[in-house]
């Protein structure tokens, strides 16, 4: 079988750097499973449909047109061939994403897309669900948690590198809100999958991370 890592764990706990960052050492695929979430949302607002009508998300996400193609080696997010990159990367999308992946027929449509993922030499899958759901048979399952404080002062730093007007408190209070929907959700909750090796990155810088998983993938 094509050896799969899973890292889950909640925004900000800097999963999509650690995850790009291995895969990369690896030379292996990378899912960045928020991403078809942000997606769905973001098409769902491009055609009119409301974050509560659940068949027709359903059918938004069955549908999507996306690409993930590498241009200067940086990968480019297109839906329906349009660069939204950056439009999905935004505070607000990040919430309307969490909206649609509380809807169970999304996240049924999306099972496969993820699951394709999965290719020869390996797969390095980011998400919430990864570890407890779609790769349940990974042999490496990590949960990537940080104090909601400290999330809120590493996006807070991100955002005013980026020359983008940011407020603290309203940060923590959007990262509280979503953890709380995402952890409470009836579908797919984000909790440490049984056999996952929790990983506390409050204190620990990105290479200090990543030190400790290629020392777990070792193993
Ligand atoms: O990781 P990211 O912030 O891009 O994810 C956006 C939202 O998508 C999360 O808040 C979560 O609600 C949802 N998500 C999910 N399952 C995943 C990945 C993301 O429910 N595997």
């Amino acid at each position: 079988p094509v050896p799969v890592v899973t890292v889950d764990g909640p925004g900000g706990a800097g999963k999509g750097t650690v995850s790009s960052l291995i895969a990369e050492r690896l030379g292996w695929h990378l899912l960045d499973s928020g991403a078809l979430y942000r997606l769905t949302a973001f098409a769902a607002g491009k055609h009119g449909v409301a974050l509560d009508d659940e068949a027709g998300l359903a059918e938004v996400a069955e549908n999507l047109d996306v690409a993930f193609p590498v241009a200067d080696g940086a990968v480019q997010t297109l839906l329906e061939g349009e660069d939204v990159t950056r439009a999905i990367r935004t505070e607000q999308a990040g919430e309307r994403a969490s909206q649609v992946a509380a809807v169970p027929a999304v996240r049924e449509a999306l099972l496969k897309r993820q699951r394709d993922f999965c290719q020869p030499p390996g797969l390095v899958a980011d998400g919430r669900d990864m570890g407890t759901v779609v790769f349940h048979e990974a042999g490496l399952k990590i949960f990537l948690t940080a104090s909601a404080e400290e999330r809120a002062r590493r996006r807070y730093a991100q955002l005013r590198q980026a020359g983008v007007d940011a407020n603290l408190s309203s940060l923590l209070q959007e990262i509280q809100a979503r953890d709380a929907r995402d952890t409470q959700r009836s579908v797919a909750p984000l909790k440490p999958a049984d056999d996952a090796v929790t990983l506390d990155t409050t204190r620990l810088s990105i290479p200090e991370v990543v030190e400790q998983l290629t020392e777990l993938l070792a193993r």
